[in-house]
C-alpha cells in the first residue's frame, strides 16, 4: 500500500511538480479503453478491486457490457460509449488503452477499421465514400487522441501492443530488441502494422512532448469472457470440444503459440504501468504448443472424444511464437504463474454457460 501511495504522488508530482496535501490517500482516477472487451474486463475488476476510480471508455465494438455488468451501480465505477477515433476530454492519472479490433476475424473482415496512416486517412478522404474513413483507423487516431489526451492532463499512458510487431519472427523466442518480420501488405498487416505504428506513436509523445508511457507487448491470452466465436485458436477449440464439433487445426498443425491466462496479463500491465520503465515488455507465458498439442490438451480438459479436422492456414501466419521474459522477469518482477493446463479449465465453465445461454437463445 505504501508504495502504491508512493507511486501515486510520484504520477502527481511529474504532473503538478509538488504533493499537494492528501494525495498520497487520493484514490487513483483510471480510464480503460477497451475496458468491455476480454482483457479490459479482467483489469477493470482488479483496480476497482485494488480501490482505484474506473472509467471504461469502449464503443462495444467487439466488447460486451455484461463483461462489466456486475460492476453496475458501483460508485467507482464509470461506463461510456465512445469510439476512442474521436476525441475525447477526461480527467484521469491514467489510462490504459486497449481499445482495438483485436480478433483475427474482425481484424480480416475489417482491416480499414485497424490501420490508418496519414497518407491512407488523406487517400480515402479523396478517394471513398465519406462515411468510409470511420472505418479506417481505430489503432492509429484511437491511440493519437489518447496520447492527446494524456499530453493535455498529463496522465501516464500505457500501450497495448502485441507480439504481432514479430510478424513471422526469424528470431526465437523473441526479445524485445527484435524488430521483427512483418509483411507490410498482407492480410494480418492491418493489425501488425497498425501496432506498430501504435508504438511508434506512443515513443514520438514520449520523446517530442514529455508523456510518460509504457509500452507491453501481449502474447496470445486466454481465459474466461473471451469472444466465443472471434476465430482465436484456444476459443476456437474450447468452444468446438463442447459443442461437440471437431477441433479445427490450421495447417500441419505444427505452428507454435505460447498461451498466458489472463491473470497473469493482467498483473503484469499492472506492474508494468506502476513500475518506472517504459518497455517494450514482452508480456506472455514462455511455455510453447504446437496446435496439434493444444488440441490435444483441450481434449483432455474437456471431452477426449473430440476429433481433429484438417483446415488450410491463412496467408502469412508466424511459424512460431514464444516470448523471451528475462526483462520483464528483471525489471518489473512479474512472470506467469499458471500453466495452460491449469487455465484451461479456468474458462471452461464460463465458455459452457455462455454456449447454453446462446443455445437456449435460439430456442433449442
Ligand atoms: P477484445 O476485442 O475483447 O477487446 C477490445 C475492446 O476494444 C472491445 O471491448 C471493443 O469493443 C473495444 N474497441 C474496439 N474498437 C474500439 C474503438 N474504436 N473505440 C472504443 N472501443 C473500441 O480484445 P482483447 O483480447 O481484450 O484485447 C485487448 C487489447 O490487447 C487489444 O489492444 C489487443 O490488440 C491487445 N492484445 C490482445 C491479445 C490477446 O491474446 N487477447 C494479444 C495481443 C494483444
Ligand atoms: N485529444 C483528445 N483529448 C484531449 C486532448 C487531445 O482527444 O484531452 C486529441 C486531439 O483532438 C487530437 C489528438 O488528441 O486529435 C492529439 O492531440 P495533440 O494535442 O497532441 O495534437 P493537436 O491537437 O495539437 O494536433
Ligand atoms: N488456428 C487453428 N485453428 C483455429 C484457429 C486458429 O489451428 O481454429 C491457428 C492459427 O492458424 C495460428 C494459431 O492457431 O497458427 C494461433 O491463431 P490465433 O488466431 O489464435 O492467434 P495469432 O495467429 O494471432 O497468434
Amino acid at each position: 500500500n505504501n508504495a502504491r501511495s508512493n507511486n501515486n504522488a510520484a504520477l502527481f508530482v511529474s504532473r503538478v511538480g509538488r504533493v499537494p496535501a492528501g494525495i498520497t490517500s487520493r484514490r487513483l482516477r483510471i480510464v480503460v479503453t477497451g475496458g468491455a472487451g476480454f482483457v479490459g474486463s479482467h483489469l477493470v475488476d482488479r483496480l476497482i478491486e485494488r480501490g482505484n476510480d474506473v472509467i471504461v471508455v469502449d464503443n462495444f465494438f467487439t466488447g460486451r457490457k455484461e463483461n462489466l455488468k456486475h460492476l453496475f451501480g458501483n460508485p467507482r465505477f464509470e461506463m461510456i460509449r465512445h469510439d476512442v477515433v474521436e476525441p475525447i476530454l477526461l480527467e484521469v492519472d491514467q489510462i490504459y488503452h486497449l481499445a482495438c479490433p483485436a480478433s483475427p476475424v474482425h481484424y480480416k473482415y475489417n482491416p480499414v477499421k485497424t490501420i490508418i496512416s496519414f497518407f491512407l486517412l488523406f487517400l480515402y478522404l479523396h478517394c471513398t465514400a465519406l462515411h468510409f474513413y470511420l472505418y479506417i483507423y481505430t489503432n492509429v487516431m484511437g491511440t493519437l487522441n489518447m496520447l492527446g489526451l494524456a499530453k493535455r492532463i498529463g496522465a501516464r499512458f500505457l500501450l497495448t501492443s502485441t507480439s504481432e510487431v514479430y510478424g513471422d519472427p526469424l528470431e526465437h523466442p523473441q526479445k524485445e530488441t527484435y524488430w521483427g518480420n512483418v509483411n507490410p501488405i498482407g492480410e494480418r498487416s492491418c493489425y501488425d502494422e497498425g501496432k506498430r505504428t501504435a508504438e511508434t506513436l506512443t515513443m514520438d509523445y514520449h520523446r517530442g512532448a514529455g508523456v510518460e508511457v509504457r509500452i507491453a507487448r501481449i502474447f496470445n491470452t486466454y481465459g474466461p469472457r473471451m469472444c466465443l466465436d472471434d476465430g482465436r485458436v484456444v476459443s476456437n477449440f474450447v468452444a468446438q470440444a463442447i459443442r461437440k464439433q471437431p477441433l479445427t487445426v490450421y495447417g500441419d498443425g505444427k505452428q507454435t503459440r505460447s498461451f498466458q491466462y489472463v491473470s497473469d496479463l493482467v498483473n503484469g500491465l499492472m506492474a508494468l504501468m506502476d513500475g518506472e520503465h517504459i518497455g517494450p515488455f514482452n508480456l506472455g507465458n514462455p511455455g510453447e504448443f504446437t496446435m496439434l498439442e493444444l488440441a490435444q490438451v483441450v481434449k483432455e480438459t474437456i471431452d477426449s472424444s473430440a476429433t481433429i479436422a484438417y483446415k488450410p492456414n491463412t496467408a502469412d501466419d508466424p511459424h512460431m511464437r514464444k516470448p523471451d521474459i528475462s526483462k520483464a522477469k528483471e525489471l518489473l518482477n512479474w512472470e506467469p504463474k499458471i500453466s495452460l493446463r491449469e487455465g484451461l479449465p479456468l474458462m471452461v465453465s464460463d465458455f459452457r454457460n455462455r454456449i447454453l445461454n446462446e443455445d437456449e437463445g435460439k430456442g433449442m
